[in-house]
């Protein structure tokens, strides 16, 4: 429950609970009905003279949460301010929240029989046969695996040959696949660069802890010595967690992780099934699998012979929990590793400011690769002065050009706007209205070659009105461009080729992506992108990226915006020119000579990180003050103010920190509520929690809390 407290029962009947109770789960009553607890403790009750009631039973036979993760959890719960009971229901798998008896996890494979072996050469042409020849072609005896993406594409087969009698599921030694490693040459892997190399040595010559910071320009092979160093712990017998963003986690990032590694590789994501997902997260508590790549909730996986846990691409947004509790998962990665005493390796072109400064105070060590492997080079980076410029449909002359020569080369050129879309806003050109959504403070993007309206903060959706709803007037006019303008445009420019669009319209199941890219193929096209596109995918045949529209990040309001946007261009453009051929990219701007653009081009982004962190430093922002934001919404604008009030009152003025007065949200109304904020910072953390602690018990048993939603969130990345 989201309650800051823990309920205490008696034991069931008949049982008596000692501390090895702790880290199981309880069927207890709770009010009229029935729920599923977890033991966080076993002894007299807290309060004396209540009548408790009794659990009703005892669900596993051992804990479920092992020391080590218990007590991360409970760090979580005080660091973030949030319920124990939240952060454990959110720590655990759907399947083991809501009480279900524990599945059988040990890894399955399929094998040839005897007779399958014999009967191979008389098999038919098709998905039986390729399989049963990979399988007799396998280095293993079990070469496929009878879990994972691999596996559902190979089940039909793999039935029809058991079905047959001519092949057999049977289940894979824990261990058997990883000692069969040892000493063998990593299949199909390249030998390693002098740079790879010494961030390896360095990796090896650590035991126990420590922090790195892989910093390596987007394709210098940050991925390969992920590889080597899991491959390490592999041979040591440990475990490896992989944490990877949103975004990054595709078939093709897990493929290329089970090819190379040779052992199960568990996947865990928000689109498995909750059955897999609990079988997953079991079967790594239980040590039956090594390595799990997973996104920002893996952090909670359960790792009893943890060897290694990396964060990929550690700057990036999604690492962040927005609602609930709001947990970042790189910086739970580094409480973990301190925990289990292991190795965490967090990699990025473009690391995240916090973790720059980390290394720059001696904390966490810097390994670098600062070149593409073999041949490949990064891409040259051009900017278009785009004032007084004819624009056609948000491209200049030289963009359409650029991509007409790319064309001509026979190569593909991205087009990457991140805005989805057809156009960010209707205008009235007679008297300046504007379409704005009624439920939000904010512009509706137009869709469907500009006839619909729709917000893309509530979803709210209208028609294009016919004439100006204020004048009258016909002067309705598409303002900018987004995604499917594009699209439109460069399919009447170019109709020769394939123009792919990607975002979040045309592209929204797991794997859609891939489909997609697929199809399209290594021949001559445009692909137009939002930063779905920004990173994860090798297209060797890509020379040419073209930003449209950088200038909104420029003067965002947001102290991590120039951060955001450094990241995003540097993710994009690097993009282009992965394999031997040679990149371009070309960034369309009214505002060549803005310093952070200059910093970037000149210096790249170590350049625009050192800038930014100077900035933050005068400033007072992350990472030298912390943050934590208390935000509340409501129906009414008056019910979010006067508990704003209320809370405000009672922080009063703690020693340290500084608060804001209770303001408005930049926006203010949100679907339909009213949402305000109140921003608490400190130099030194310790001040902020000692504040944080005696303030946020006391908000439950405010009366106006009843009327908002509110929530506190400690290291915001938005101020929104
Ligand atoms: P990153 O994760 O930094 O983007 P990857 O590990 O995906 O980079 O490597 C980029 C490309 O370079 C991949 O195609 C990879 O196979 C290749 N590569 C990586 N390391 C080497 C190496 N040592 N020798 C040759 N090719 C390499
Ligand atoms: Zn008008
Ligand atoms: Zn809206």
């Amino acid at each position: 429950m989201p309650l800051p407290r823990a309920f205490d029962y008696l034991p069931p009947p008949g049982d008596s609970p000692g501390a090895d109770w702790v880290g199981r789960r309880v069927r207890v009553p709770f009010g009229t009905g029935e729920r599923v607890g977890l033991v966080v403790g076993v002894g007299p009750p807290a309060e004396a003279g209540i009548a408790l009631r009794t659990a009703l039973a005892l669900l596993d036979p051992e804990p479920l949460l092992t020391d080590e993760l218990l007590a991360t959890l409970r760090f979580c719960a005080r660091y973030y301010h949030a319920p124990l009971g939240e952060v454990l229901g959110m720590a655990l798998p759907v399947g083991l929240r809501d009480g279900q008896e524990l599945p059988e996890t040990r890894p399955f494979a399929w094998r040839l029989t005897e007779a399958g072996a014999t009967a191979l050469d008389r098999l038919r042409p098709g998905g039986p046969r390729r399989l049963a020849e990979r399988l007799a072609g396998g280095s293993q005896p079990e070469a496929v695996l009878d879990d994972g993406e691999d596996a559902t594409a190979w089940r039909g087969a793999a039935r029809a040959l058991a079905g047959r009698g001519l092949a057999e599921r049977v289940p894979v030694q824990a261990g058997t696949l990883a000692g069969s490693l040892a000493g063998e040459r990593d299949p199909g892997g390249p030998e390693p660069t002098a740079a790879q190399q010494s961030a390896l040595d360095a990796l090896r010559a650590n035991a126990g802890f420590h922090p790195f910071l892989l910093e390596g320009i987007t394709g210098s092979g940050k991925t390969e010595v992920y590889l080597q160093a899991i491959r390490d712990c592999l041979r040591a017998g440990r475990q490896a967690l992989v944490l990877v963003p949103e975004i990054g986690l595709t078939p093709q990032t897990l493929q290329r992780f089970r090819r190379r590694l040779g052992v199960p590789v568990l996947a865990f994501h928000s689109g498995l099934a909750d059955g897999e997902r609990t079988r997953a997260w079991l079967a790594m508590a239980r040590g039956e699998a090594q390595v799990l790549v997973g996104t920002r909730s893996a952090i909670f996986t359960p790792l009893p012979a943890a060897g290694l846990i990396v964060v990929d691409e550690e700057h990036d947004g999604s690492y962040k929990q927005q609602d609930g509790v709001r947990y970042h998962a790189r910086d739970l990665a580094l409480v973990r590793g301190k925990a289990l005493d292991v190795p965490v390796l967090l990699g990025s072109a473009t690391p995240s400011l916090e973790s720059l400064h980390q290394a720059l105070r001696g904390r966490a060590s810097t390994l670098r690769l600062p070149l593409r492997p073999g041949s490949a080079r990064p891409p040259r980076v051009r900017v278009l002065d785009m004032r007084k410029r004819v624009l056609s449909g948000g491209l200049c002359s030289e963009a359409v050009e650029a991509i007409a020569a790319c064309l001509a080369r026979g190569e593909q050129a991205l087009v990457f706007k991140n805005r989805r879309g057809y156009a960010p806003v209707l205008l009235c050109h007679d008297c300046g209205w504007s379409a704005t959504c009624k439920r939000c403070d904010s512009a509706m993007t137009l869709h469907g070659a500009g006839r619909r309206l729709l917000c893309h903060h509530c979803g709210a959706r209208a028609a294009r009105p016919p004439a100006c709803p204020d004048c009258g007037g016909l002067a309705l006019q598409a303002q900018g461009v987004g995604t499917e303008r594009l699209e439109e445009l460069l399919q009447a420019r170019f109709p020769d080729v394939p123009v792919l669009r990607i975002d979040r319209e045309t592209t929204r199941r797991r794997g859609e992506l891939e489909e997609k890219l697929k199809q399209f193929g290594d021949a001559s096209g445009v692909l137009i992108g939002t930063q779905m596109l920004a990173k994860g995918h090798d297209l060797p045949r890509l020379t040419l990226v073209v930003v449209v529209g950088v200038d909104e990040g420029l003067f965002s309001a947001d102290f991590r915006a120039s951060e955001r946007l450094a990241q995003l261009l540097v993710q994009v453009a690097g993009r282009a020119g992965r394999a031997a051929l040679p990149g371009e990219v070309l960034l369309q701007t009214h505002h060549p000579e803005h310093p952070m653009l200059a910093t970037l081009l000149a210096g790249g982004y170590p350049a625009v990180a050192a800038l930014a962190l100077a900035e933050r430093e005068a400033a007072g922002f992350p990472p030298y003050a912390h943050l934590a934001m208390l935000r509340a919404e409501a129906p009414l604008e008056s019910e979010v103010q006067g508990f704003l009030a209320e809370a405000r009152a009672l922080l009063g003025e703690p020693a340290g920190v500084v608060a804001t007065a209770p303001m408005s949200a930049p926006m203010a109304r949100r679907a339909g509520r009213a949402r305000g904020q109140v921003l608490l910072s400190a130099a030194q953390r310790p001040a902020l929690q000692a504040a944080l602690d005696a303030w946020i018990p006391a908000l439950y048993a405010l009366k106006s809390a009843r009327r908002v939603r509110w929530s506190i969130d400690v290291d915001p990345v938005d101020l929104y």
